[in-house]
């Protein structure tokens, strides 16, 4: 029984009550369910279903887990228009007895300094966005991606996602109102968070992607290697042919060149197959987006690069017991460390301040999205 199951066996049960169906739990670890005709139409289950949520599963049950579509299932099932849904957790804040030290523990700031001014109770509004993966080789492999934002200082979740999400389905109660809205983050532009996404995401897909690249690679050379190996093979036998010198006649010689030619085109048009066979195409595709409205602890910092000075927002999860890693203002990476700009005091990442290609000097990305500013 792993708590993970249970969690969306619970999270299912509670949903499906709400939505007006009659739930029964069934062992081990299922939900037998009768439900109104419309919810059974958008989870796409008959009327009268059995689910099961662990590896062993209970008589004429479908299996639910969270790589599964499932969780787009029950998204759009909560979500008002399909495809979001909003949740509020009020989650007790328990007092931070030293939040320097853990200030400490996350930011990384290589050439500034900082202050921490004070800490206060807050609300926040955090943005989890799933997409499916869809990588095609000689094999077709799925997965769910996520992908969040604290919309209150743009911070990326990765470190805390897995663990805001599965509590928002384990006691999310669709019933609790958020605070009001002057007291949370309010939402950013349209363009503003698809220009963030489409700089965040490639980094996700990539490590998401990387256990399926490494082994179609394996494989790709093992082909390779056994497909080389024969013609090798083949190779070597008509040479061998045409060194015994004594015995082989002219016609004898001739039909060995040719079949040696043979032997290489072939060779490289096995090669051309195996390329063909295991190239990648990938296709990602934002399922759903999850609104996550909690409690935090907000940490104010004064942060100081030779002449200027910034106050920057952190906060601190009380679920996770995480701060925020500072949000890379250009690429929202996951890597922690961050540099700040000399300009604007932007918090970049390394790679977002690296040296430009051609002039060799580094510049800051989020001041300079477009080009390097000494040679442009
Ligand atoms: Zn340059
Ligand atoms: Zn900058």
């Amino acid at each position: 029984m792993s708590a993970s199951s249970n969690t969306l066996r619970d999270f299912a049960a509670r949903l499906l009550d709400y939505e007006g169906a009659l739930v029964e739990r069934i062992e081990p670890e299922g939900l037998e369910i009768l439900a109104p005709a419309p919810v059974a139409e958008v989870l796409q289950i008959p009327e009268l279903a059995r689910l099961g949520f662990a590896a062993e599963l209970p008589e004429r049950a479908e299996r639910v887990g969270l790589e599964s579509d499932w969780l787009e299932r029950f998204g759009s099932l909560l979500g008002e228009y399909g495809r979001g849904a909003r949740v509020t957790l009020p989650v007790a804040l328990p007092p931070l007895t030293n939040p320097e030290r853990i200030v400490e523990h996350t930011l990384s700031l290589p050439n500034a300094v900082y202050r921490l001014l004070g800490t206060a109770p807050a609300w926040t509004r955090y943005l989890v966005m799933l997409f499916r993966v869809t990588a095609f080789s000689d094999e077709k492999r799925e997965g769910l991606v996520k992908l969040g934002f604290n919309l209150a200082n743009g911070s990326v979740l990765d470190p805390i996602v897995d663990e805001l999400l599965s509590t928002a389905l384990e006691t999310a109660d669709m019933r609790v109102a958020p605070p009001p809205h002057r007291q949370l983050p309010s939402d950013w532009a349209q363009a503003e968070l698809k220009a963030r996404v489409a700089r965040a995401l490639p980094e996700r897909v990539e490590a998401h992607l990387a256990p399926f690249l490494i082994g179609m690679q394996r494989r790709l050379e093992r082909d390779l290697v056994r497909v080389h190996d024969y013609f090798d093979g083949l190779r070597a036998e008509s040479l061998l042919r045409l060194r015994k010198e004594g015995t082989a006649t002219e016609p004898d010689i001739a039909r060995e060149r040719l079949r040696l030619e043979a032997i290489a085109r072939e060779y490289e048009a096995k090669v051309a197959d195996l390329r063909q066979k295991y190239a990648l195409s990938v296709d990602v595709a934002w399922s759903q987006t999850l609104e996550i409205v909690m409690p935090v602890v907000r940490l104010e910092l004064l942060i100081k690069r030779r002449k200027g000075e910034r106050k920057i927002m952190l906060d601190w999860n009380p679920l996770a017991r995480k701060l925020d890693i500072p949000p890379c203002e250009w690429s929202y990476t996951r890597n922690a460390v961050r540099l700040v700009c000399d300009d604007r005091l932007h918090l970049i990442s390394p790679a977002a301040h690296a040296p430009c290609t051609s002039c060799e000097k580094a510049y800051c990305r989020a001041c300079h999205p477009l080009q390097c500013p000494k040679c442009h």
